[in-house]
């Protein structure tokens, strides 16, 4: 078999001898040799600590220090290699604590439930290989410096995407949501998760930097309005930038001078921004309502506070997270969060989007549970103003032509 690597350590960290044994048999089956063992997490940690192991399987239920310690450690020293879990435990408990080691930032390939068997090792294994074959591709995400990104917008490399949004109903594109880019040549973009947490360590850059992508965004839209009537615009707004109380008389300006209604903007808002101080938060949401500006709650149940928020503030829109919405057809937590949101949003007379909308199953199922708007690369992914424009004029074709 290509696959195994002769050169790469493999860990296995169970208090059963049995299974240690058995996942070594496995394991050498598909010429993995290279294997150290350890009975508990007190062990499995100086292991660790003195080799360079790649690949770990980790039992969570051990005497002594168990799996979840392992995890914590491995979490707290910047474990770069993968992490399987093994346990007797139910599927369930397995696939929330896979998401509890992501939290800790861990490269977790997936779980095994015992009795341990090679073919689901192989398969585990074969998964390694391909997931180390796209980071050895993809490169790392480089995070921008402030001065940096000062540079980029004193020469003009900071420039606002478009991704469509989709009526389900109608068939045509409703909104775009305005997304960042830090355009250095035709074959250099830089996204926003290089730039945007980076900017938000410093008040004034992110509101600076905010200004500049809205004026970019506004400036584009204004010169193909023609194409663009009754559509809505979607903008993102850090907590930091509404800690300016005069951001929203700010914005109310810029969209006066580009002939933009205020009605078509959308400011959205992630559920941690809410989270700010309530007080200061609120008075400015309730500024941007009456300026009649729409709000938006992005990120919808990754936070904490935002049922609360809706029933205290006038918000227009929900947005359900990607996370919930990718996986929908195959994990029944997702759907049952994205149908009960859904559900509250429309007895609440709010509209939904659904974003990281990627294929045909996950449309009609959104379909199907009544969801308004759907935004994702199943439809276009985020690009310039002018393929957009192309893009809507294409499905207005559509629809006319029947
Ligand atoms: P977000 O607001 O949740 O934006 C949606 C992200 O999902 C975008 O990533 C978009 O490209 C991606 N996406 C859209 N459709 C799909 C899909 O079908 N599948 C998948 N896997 N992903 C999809 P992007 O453009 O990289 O932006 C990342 C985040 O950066 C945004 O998340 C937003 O929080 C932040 N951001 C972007 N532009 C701005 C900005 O101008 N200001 C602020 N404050 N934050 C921004
Ligand atoms: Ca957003
Ligand atoms: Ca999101």
């Amino acid at each position: 078999m290509e696959m195994a690597d002769g050169n790469r350590l493999l860990l296995i960290v169970d208090d059963q001898d049995v299974v240690r044994h058995t996942l070594k048999l496995c394991l050498k089956n598909i010429e993995y040799e290279n294997v150290v063992e350890a009975r508990d997490g007190r062990e499995a940690k100086k292991v660790i600590a003195e080799n360079d192991v790649d690949i770990i399987f980790c039992d969570l239920n051990m005497p002594v220090e168990d799996g979840f310690e392992v995890l914590r450690y491995l979490g707290e020293i910047g474990f770069k290699g993968s992490v399987i879990l093994i346990s007797g435990e139910e599927e369930e408990l397995l696939s929330s604590s896979s998401n509890l080691a992501r939290l800790y930032q861990l490269d977790i390939l997936g779980s095994v439930q015992k009795p341990v068997s090679a073919g689901v090792v192989k398969k585990l294994i074969a998964q390694i290989e391909t997931s180390r074959l796209t980071r050895l591709n993809a490169p790392p995400v480089p995070v921008l410096s402030a001065n940096d990104i000062l540079h980029h917008m004193d020469v003009g490399n900071v420039k606002a995407f478009f991704q469509p949004q989709m009526d389900l109903a109608t068939r045509r594109v409703s909104g775009l949501e305005v997304l960042a880019r830090i355009v250095v040549s035709d074959s250099e973009v830089i996204y926003p998760d290089s730039f945007i947490p980076a900017a938000e360590k410093s008040l004034d850059l992110i509101q600076s930097l905010t200004k500049v992508i809205i004026k970019e965004a506004l400036s584009e839209i204004s010169q193909n309005y023609q194409f663009l009537q009754g559509i809505t615009f979607a903008l993102n707004i850090s907590a930091k930038v509404l800690e300016d109380p005069q951001f929203p008389y700010w914005l109310n300006e810029v969209v006066v001078d580009y002939k933009i209604p205020q009605e078509n903007i959308i400011c959205e808002l992630t559920e941690t921004a809410l989270t700010h101080e309530q007080t200061t938060v609120d008075t400015q949401l309730l500024r941007l309502k009456i300026l009649r500006f729409k709000i938006s709650i992005d990120d919808f149940g990754t936070g904490y506070s935002s049922i609360a928020q809706l029933h205290s503030i006038p918000f227009d829109e929900i947005k359900v997270d990607k996370r919930f919405v990718l996986d929908c057809i195959s994990n029944l937590k997702s759907r049952a969060i994205l149908e009960q949101s859904i559900c509250m949003a429309k007895a609440m007379g709010i509209s939904v989007v659904a974003e990281g909308v990627e294929n045909r199953d996950i449309e009609n199922f959104l379909i199907s549970i009544g969801c308004h708007i759907a935004q994702g690369f199943l439809y276009s992914r985020p690009d310039t103003i002018e393929p957009i424009v192309k893009y809507i004029r294409w499905t207005q074709n559509m629809l006319e032509s029947g």
